[in-house]
């Protein structure tokens, strides 16, 4: 059965069943417009909660790991449904739905990583109403979007009583379910700056059961040229409490042929990087023997794909 993470593992607990649990009261509301959102969260923002997807806040709700005294419902908002591409980058709106993704057919890199990344999003149910955007405000240290977003340096656009501002991924995480968003903000959507021509993606994720949230994952993108690997990106989820960017990982691949020796210390380095929870399930040790696994196939995989020896 589905549990909520922050209590699921506790010693002890016995899961109550989803249909025995209701929400609290609270008022709700659907604001037509952004400036419309912005008023009311500026009003009430500490007491409030966005609801976008409601794929985790209904049953944070019926949990009650959150009591809002009013939901802001922000599906009647148009325009926040839309992929725009422009010559540096793929904005995504806040009501892009993880289905959105896994049909995405726009002209760039990106796209293929999305579509493959998708498909590991929970099940289709979920997918048709959870959004991209909802993930990363969420901040599920599982969650394959927030680890994407985390290595491709997205901006996450917000809203609020000061104005819009845009928060780099690597600011955006504070903690497990905790991110620079303020209570009065809202996320408009969010920008990611387009990957080198030529680049090519990989995605690998372990977990328990299909639709259940991943063990570990790891994602690439890197492209290769004249024989070396000259940009990379390393994504890793689950490996930390807050998505993780393997960066030494990446350093020590740019520039050079990519060898399976050298992708193997690689995939070990970015593991080393991590630091996962140990859960009775899974701890720690196996987490970090997994997640190098998952990234010596992706740095495997996508070196294959781009053609190289
Ligand atoms: C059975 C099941 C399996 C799942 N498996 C996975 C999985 O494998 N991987 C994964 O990543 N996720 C998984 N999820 C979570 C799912 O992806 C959610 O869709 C996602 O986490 C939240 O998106 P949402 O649009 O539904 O947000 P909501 O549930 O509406 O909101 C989630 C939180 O984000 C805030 N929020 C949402 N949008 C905004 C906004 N625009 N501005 C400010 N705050 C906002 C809300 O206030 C709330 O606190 C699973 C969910 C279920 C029910």
């Amino acid at each position: 059965m589905f549990g909520h993470p922050r209590v699921r593992y506790q010693r002890g607990y016995r899961m109550p069943r989803m249909r025995d649990m209701k929400p609290p009261q609270f008022d709700y509301v659907a604001p037509a417009s952004v400036p419309e959102a912005v008023a009311v969260l500026a009003e009430r923002g500490p007491h409030s909660r966005v609801l976008a997807g409601g794929q985790s806040l209904l049953i944070e709700l019926r949990y009650r790991t959150a009591r809002p005294a009013l939901v802001v419902d922000v599906n009647r908002i148009p325009g926040l449904s839309d992929i725009t591409v422009d010559d540096g980058s793929v904005h995504v709106g806040a009501l892009v739905r993880h289905a959105q993704l896994e049909r995405a057919r726009f002209d760039d890199p990106l796209a293929g990583l999305f579509r493959q990344v998708a498909p590991y999003v929970a099940h289709p149910p979920v997918r048709a109403r959870g959004t991209f955007a909802g993930s990363l405000a969420w901040a599920h240290p599982a969650s394959e979007w927030c680890a994407l977003a985390m290595a491709l340096d997205a901006g996450i656009e917000l809203d609020g009583p000061s104005g819009p501002r845009r928060v780099p991924a690597a600011s955006w995480f504070r903690g497990p379910f905790a991110t620079a968003c303020l209570p009065e903000e809202l996320v408009t959507g969010v920008r990611l700056p387009r990957p080198p021509a030529g680049a090519v993606a990989a995605f690998a994720e372990h977990r328990r059961t299909h639709g259940s949230f991943a063990l570990a994952a790891a994602l690439v993108m890197l492209r290769v040229s004249e024989g070396r690997v000259d940009w990379v990106r390393v994504g890793l989820a689950n490996a930390a409490d807050v998505p993780l960017r393997a960066v030494e990982a990446e350093r020590l691949i740019t520039g050079e042929p990519p060898q399976p020796d050298l992708l193997a210390q690689a995939a070990a380095r970015a593991a080393a990087e991590a630091d996962p929870p140990d859960e009775p399930h899974a701890p720690a040790a196996y987490r970090r023997h997994a997640l190098a696994t998952l990234v010596r196939r992706c740095l495997t995989r996508a070196v294959e794909t781009a053609g190289a020896p």
